[in-house]
């Protein structure tokens, strides 16, 4: 059935395929987007669309929309952006999450939250399973957004028990793919840039710490399928890829997806960066009958193709921290 769908962030990277995916499916979709972290030519091919409106507003002020389904993705999500100004980051995620929690209550809409694995901190439970509570450091430099984004699942557990708000949460963890802002400073990203230019790669610390990367065709497809889930089942549920690396590793097989005569130079590792990260993911595979299909080097491949197709100069730098 057509739905009118409200994505909030939705001239960002995941939004903007988001988007593309419903507008291609045949639903009314309106992108809202304050541009922060993004840009209009993210979703520039989908404006003469009949069924596709780009609004800029920002989440933190309220805004009234008649609409049937809410993805809330609205949210600077690498590091570097989300710590610059820290506050407006923490409003983002909470004053967001209250502002279109009271629209899908007026609306009836059904409301699905963007949470993060950041949720379960530096964590000591290894893979990491929806029921694990997660170490969060309060007081860190990623409170901002870890405990921004907790705040936000507290909102919506309570809009959902006290006023029957139809929600849903998932919880994303680190996801790449064509369309990634080339200055966010997240480490795809940057380890591609720095490859192509033969600069020295990064890495933070020694690089033994652990991500597992997602390619964004699974995450969007997994995104989906939980907001249109029956049964009653809200979640959180786990989005991401199960299949762990080194930082090291990532960047070795970035130098050699790309022929690079790039060195590995070591930096400090900011505070609080989690040693290891991924996800389990058998409740998703269960309930949502998903599972990621996209194998790293053929994504980071693709992802490699994207970067070599664009133009630096047509991306502004968020804020400068990007490194
Ligand atoms: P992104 O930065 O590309 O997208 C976020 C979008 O939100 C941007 O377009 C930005 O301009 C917009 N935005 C920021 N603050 C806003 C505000 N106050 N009002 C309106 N719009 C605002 O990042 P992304 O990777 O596409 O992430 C999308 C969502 O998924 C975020 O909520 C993020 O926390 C979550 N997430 C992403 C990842 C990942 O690895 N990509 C992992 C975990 C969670
Ligand atoms: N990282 C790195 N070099 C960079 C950028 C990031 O070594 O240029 C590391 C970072 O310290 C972290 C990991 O890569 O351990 C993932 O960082 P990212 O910012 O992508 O996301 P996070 O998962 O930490 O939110």
């Amino acid at each position: 059935m057509i739905q009118r769908i409200l994505v909030t962030g939705g001239a960002g990277f995941l939004g903007s395929h988001l988007c593309e995916r419903l507008v291609d499916d045949g639903h009314d979709v309106i992108c809202l987007d304050n541009f922060f972290t993004s840009q209009k030519s993210n979703v520039s091919h989908l404006l003469g669309r009949p069924n596709f409106e780009l609004l800029r507003h920002d989440v933190t002020l309220p805004i009234f929309l008649e609409v049937d389904q809410i993805y809330n993705l609205a949210c600077p999500a690498a590091p570097g952006h989300y710590q610059y100004n820290p506050i407006k980051t923490i409003k983002t995620s909470v004053m967001g999450a209250i502002n279109l929690l009271g629209m899908a209550k007026r609306c009836g809409a059904r409301i699905l939250q963007a949470s993060t694995s950041e949720v379960y901190g530096d964590p000591e439970v290894h893979p990491q399973v929806e029921s694990y509570r997660g170490s969060v450091n309060p007081i860190g430099i990623r409170a901002c957004y870890d405990e921004g984004k907790r705040v936000a699942e507290t909102l919506f557990m309570d809009y959902h028990r006290s006023n029957g708000v139809d929600i849903r949460i998932i919880r994303i963890f680190n996801t790449y793919g064509p369309r990634m802002h080339p200055f966010d400073g997240r480490v795809v990203s940057n380890f591609i840039r720095q490859a192509l230019n033969h600069e020295p790669i990064t890495i933070f610390g020694e690089g033994t710490q652990t991500r597992s990367f997602c390619y964004r065709d699974d995450l969007v497809s997994g995104m989906i399928s939980m907001m249109n889930v029956g049964s009653g089942f809200v979640g959180p549920v786990n989005i991401g890829n199960p299949i762990e690396f080194t930082i090291r590793e990532l960047a070795e097989t970035v130098i050699d997806l790309s022929g690079s005569r790039s060195e590995l130079v070591f930096e400090p590792l900011p505070s609080d960066d989690p040693t290891r990260r991924r996800p389990d993911i058998s409740l998703a595979k269960e309930k949502l009958d998903w599972e990621p299909k996209m194998m790293l080097r053929e994504g980071l491949a693709k992802t490699i193709d994207w970067f070599q197709s664009i133009q630096l100069s047509d991306y502004r730098p968020p804020t400068p921290n990007y490194k």
